[in-house]
């Protein structure tokens, strides 16, 4: 048996705290759920009390579409932790959703000659263990 890299060094998890557990309680169940201020009508990204638009506190939970598109993106050649030898080259990208708000997330099931500026994605759930899902994104059907 061979003992790998992230066997040796597990890759750093997220801890949900009072404002991001509603957000990765979602993720669990395979939704994407951001907040929207019910005041001035705009998603946002990270979760927060306040909205970062009009300062409202009166804000409550949605299901996003899951669709968007790059914003922009790197290509990691070069794992900034040993955990994530076994990965590179990986994508990172910001994803602007249709509803508005921009994501930091990994782009997957994708060629890295592929990915581009505006590249239409998808959100896919990659379930990590028995408290995190990560919300990654992919190619749309048929884009290109
Ligand atoms: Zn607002």
């Amino acid at each position: 048996m061979t003992i790998t890299q992230s066997q040796i060094r597990p890759k750093p998890l997220p801890t949900p705290d009072f404002d991001t557990e509603p957000f990765w309680r979602a993720l669990k169940q395979h939704s994407l759920q951001l907040q929207r201020c019910q005041d001035c009508k705009q998603a946002y990204f990270y979760p927060r009390i306040l909205c970062p638009h009009c300062w409202s506190d009166n804000v409550e939970w949605e299901e996003m579409s899951g669709k968007g598109h790059v914003y922009t993106y790197t290509v990691i050649h070069r794992a900034p932790h040993p955990a994530f030898g076994e990965d590179v080259p990986y994508i990172v990208a910001v994803v602007e959703l249709d509803e508005g708000p921009r994501l930091p997330v990994n782009i997957v099931e994708c060629d890295i000659e592929r990915i581009c500026v505006d590249l239409p994605v998808e959100v896919v759930f990659e379930d990590v263990n028995e408290e995190i899902t990560f919300a990654r994104f992919r190619p749309q059907e048929g884009a290109s």
